[in-house]
């Protein structure tokens, strides 16, 4: 197995930093991923047995905002599907039961007690480690530039060199249709902006007292995270701008404007945490039209398997889906219902 990258095995530039990301389990986007979570979940403290550190955070999470929206009535009907352990609690329950939170009492939200957050750069050093340690090769900062099927295989070039090998998994993020032109279209890259901000009462933020979130709010939908590695309350919201990036261009700074958008997010419903600003850092979202995921073979080469797992969501699944990309790649099916991800949707 080889595998290639073409910046650090860390690095600022795609969808994967920012040292946190959220994992629920009651889905408000579709039930149909929670069978994908349950085995992202198996996958993921199994890599914590075998890495030998924790990864994943449990600290309960918070999904609904709008009564009548999609993600309060999606994430109950999840739930309620699959007998996910869940309360229904108005805005004020909320605010009793973790005093952080300030939504209006006509807001509702359901509590999942088995939501929290992965350690997302500790999670890509712990595959790092294992794939190496399994006899993977892994190459770093070594840019694909290009591929062509073989009668039993495919040929890749790269900066440095070329390789043939029987199966090909493209899993390139914003750059998926640099590599896959069909995707050209379906894969848009866009900018979006975190925000760590000073929190003038400590306790109510710590991973034990602060649940994470996904909330659906009159102003959009917006995600958080308790105070954990760099301080602060970290937060974002959902599609931010709505600004349409080139991954290759050049990367705007963070600016008032963005700080703005979300400090006045926190000063509403998160008062005591909107303190100075600690750090804004922008990162992207790869979104599909119908912000689902894509996994599944290519159309016209079978040998090649793609994953674009972003639309903002993706991370929770990365130990599932590198499973369903290697059962796609070595067997070309995979024993989970991929139905919603196929590329034929489109
Ligand atoms: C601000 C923000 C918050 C998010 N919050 C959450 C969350 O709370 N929970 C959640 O589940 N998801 C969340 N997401 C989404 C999640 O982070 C992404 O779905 C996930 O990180 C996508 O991973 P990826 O591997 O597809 O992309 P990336 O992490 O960008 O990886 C793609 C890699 O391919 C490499 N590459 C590209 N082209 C080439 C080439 N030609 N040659 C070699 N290498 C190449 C890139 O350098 C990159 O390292 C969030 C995303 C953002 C931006």
């Amino acid at each position: 197995m080889l595998g290639l990258e073409r910046f650090d095995v860390l690095h600022p530039f795609g969808s994967s930093h920012g040292l946190t990301r959220i994992i629920r389990l009651a889905y408000s986007e579709d039930p149909s991923y929670v069978p994908l979570l349950r085995r992202a979940y198996e996958l993921w403290h199994e890599l914590e047995e075998l890495d030998g550190r924790t990864l994943l955070y449990t600290t309960g999470n918070l999904e609904g905002g709008l009564p009548d929206g999609p993600v309060f009535r999606g994430a109950v009907h999840a739930a309620e599907l699959h007998g996910l352990p869940h309360e229904v609690l108005t805005g004020a329950e909320v605010g009793k039961r973790w005093p952080a939170y300030h939504l209006p009492d006509d807001h509702r939200v359901i509590h999942q007690p088995d939501g929290g957050f992965l350690a997302s750069e500790e999670c890509i050093l712990a595959h790092v480690r294992q794939a190496l340690a399994h006899g993977a090769e892994l190459h770093w900062r070594e840019p694909v530039t290009g591929w062509e099927p073989l009668e039993d295989g495919v040929r890749v070039r790269t900066a440095r060199a070329e390789y043939e090998a029987g199966r090909l998994v493209v899993s390139a993020g914003s750059w998926a249709s640099e590599l896959v032109p069909e995707l050209a279209g379906l894969t848009v890259p866009e900018r979006q902006v975190l925000a760590w901000l000073q929190v003038s009462r400590p306790e109510l933020f710590t991973p034990e007292a602060f649940p994470v979130f996904y909330l659906e709010l009159e102003e959009g939908k917006y995600y958080g995270f308790p105070e954990w590695g760099i301080p602060g309350f970290k937060f974002g919201k959902y599609h931010h701008l709505e600004e349409r990036i080139d991954p290759d261009g050049s990367r705007e700074e963070p600016n008032s404007r963005d700080e703005e958008v979300l400090r006045s997010f926190a000063r509403r419903y998160f008062p005591d945490g909107e303190g100075p600003t600690v750090a804004l850092k922008t990162c992207l979202f790869t979104n599909t039209p119908d912000e689902h995921f894509i996994l599944d073979l290519h159309p016209g080469h079978p040998q090649v398997a793609i994953a674009s797992a972003c639309s903002g969501h993706g991370y929770k699944f990365c130990s599932v889906v590198g499973e369903i990309m290697a059962d796609l790649a070595q067997k070309g099916e995979s024993p989970l219902d991929l139905s919603l991800f196929r590329l034929d949707r489109f």
